[in-house]
């Protein structure tokens, strides 16, 4: 999870870094214990930049998550269930409630003053605004078509000393990339990454000359001392979505979408939780704004969205820039790309030269200062000299 995440979720539950720490995870600040390898530079210098990143596996910050969560007063989590639809008012133009179905088969009903979809993927408030009759969202998509592979890794014979490393591609001659992760217990994980047919193989041997093909022979020079610990995965991920659920005519009142269900990020950029946590921040904020007017629900999803946007499409425009690099890859390509993508290149090199740059760089990546800071007159002037000769 990215540092910006780490900072949403203490917003939300008391102490919630040092309950991270206590539970297992390696905490570092961003700039250190860190190896970002940009192709055709240095690595850059490690160097404190003053935010802390959180390292460890997804279900650690779940558990971390949810006991908080379960610490709240006034919650009540009904684990086991399904929603299977999402119930009407006619009378009251509102959604009221959900249905659910049990693990056991069993239907229910559950009365609801507001439902919150934050089901990853959407479709029970697709299918639903089906059901009304109302418009689907539109949306904008980046098609990608990413190939990953994931390993578990041991070192027996003395892990590397980075909590981290990061080896991005060199686009757009090459889409392979990979990052190695150390979890909370003793073991690290290792996702490598291609783009189209070019898949990471999932038998060992092979799996450690891919990390050959890389940019740099950080991964490969680990790989070939670590042991594989279980079974490779692949996964695919085709396309970037954003739906835009603010264009949709008349949205349902009492119903609002949230997280991945809005929109799901290339996951190689690793800032799907974060934009999650961050929404949920926002939503905390809405719903004690609007509690005690005479209609709370009224416009909650449209005020929502309207704080939520921005968020998104910084983000959005962090990713979309790197993947659109690739000429194959598919999406509303920005008019001033090439420009963009060579400032991008002059600003790793800056940050190789510069604290400053690689600090504001650093707390950019790890969305804790929105992207136009990078913009502002004097960084690009100060990146335009450094990288002048
Ligand atoms: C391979 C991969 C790697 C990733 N790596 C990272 C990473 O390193 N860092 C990062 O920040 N992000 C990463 N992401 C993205 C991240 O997982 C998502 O952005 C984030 O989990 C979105 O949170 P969410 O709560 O919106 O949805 P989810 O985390 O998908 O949670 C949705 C939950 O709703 C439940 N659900 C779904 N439908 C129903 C239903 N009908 N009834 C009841 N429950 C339902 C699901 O079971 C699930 O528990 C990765 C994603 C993938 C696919």
């Amino acid at each position: 999870m990215l540092p910006g995440g780490a900072l949403a979720l203490s917003k939300l539950f008391d102490d919630f870094s040092r309950l991270l720490r206590d539970a297992g995870a390696n905490v570092t600040d961003f700039g250190k214990r860190m190896r970002y390898e940009f192709a055709g530079q240095d690595p850059l210098p490690e160097r404190e930049v003053g935010i802390d990143i959180h390292i460890c596996t997804r279900p650690l910050v779940e558990s971390v998550v949810r006991r908080s969560v379960e610490a709240c007063e006034g919650i009540i989590i009904l684990d086991g269930r399904r929603v299977t639809g999402l119930v009407w008012s006619d009378e009251e133009r509102t959604v009221n409630g959900v249905r659910c179905a049990t693990q056991e088969g069993v239907a229910e009903i559950h009365a609801a003053d507001l439902v919150v979809d934050a089901s990853g993927r959407g479709e029970v408030t697709l299918e639903f605004l089906k059901l009304l009759g109302r418009s689907q969202p539109p949306e904008t998509t980046i098609g990608v078509d990413y190939n990953y592979a994931t390993s578990i890794v041991e070192f027996a014979d003395g892990e590397p000393d980075e909590l981290t490393i990061l080896t991005f591609p060199n686009s757009p001659d090459s889409t392979r990339s990979g990052v190695l992760v150390k979890r909370e217990d003793e073991r690290f994980f290792v996702t490598m990454c291609g783009r189209g047919a070019d898949a990471p193989p999932t038998e060992w041997a092979a799996f450690v000359e891919f990390a050959a093909t890389l940019p740099t022979d950080s991964l490969h020079r680990a790989l070939k001392r670590a042991t594989l610990h279980g079974k490779i995965t692949q996964f695919a991920f085709q396309e970037s979505r954003w739906r835009h659920f603010d264009k949709v005519d008349s949205w349902p009142r009492g119903l609002i979408a949230i997280g991945d269900a809005v929109c799901r990020f290339n996951p190689i950029h690793a800032q799907g939780m974060t934009v999650a946590a961050k929404a949920a921040v926002v939503l905390r904020d809405v719903v004690a704004a609007c509690r005690g007017s005479d209609d709370p629900l009224d416009r909650l999803m449209e005020e929502l969205m309207t704080q939520v946007n921005p968020v998104i499409a910084n983000v959005w425009e962090l990713a979309a820039l790197p993947d659109l690099a690739f000429p194959d890859a598919r999406g509303q390509r920005p008019h001033d790309l090439n420009e963009s993508l060579a400032y991008q290149s002059q600003l790793g090199k800056a940050a190789v030269l510069d604290h400053g740059v690689q600090k504001l760089l650093l707390e950019v990546i790890g969305l804790v200062t929105p992207g136009e800071a990078l913009r502002a007159p004097d960084v690009v002037e100060k990146v335009k000299r450094l990288t002048a000769t």
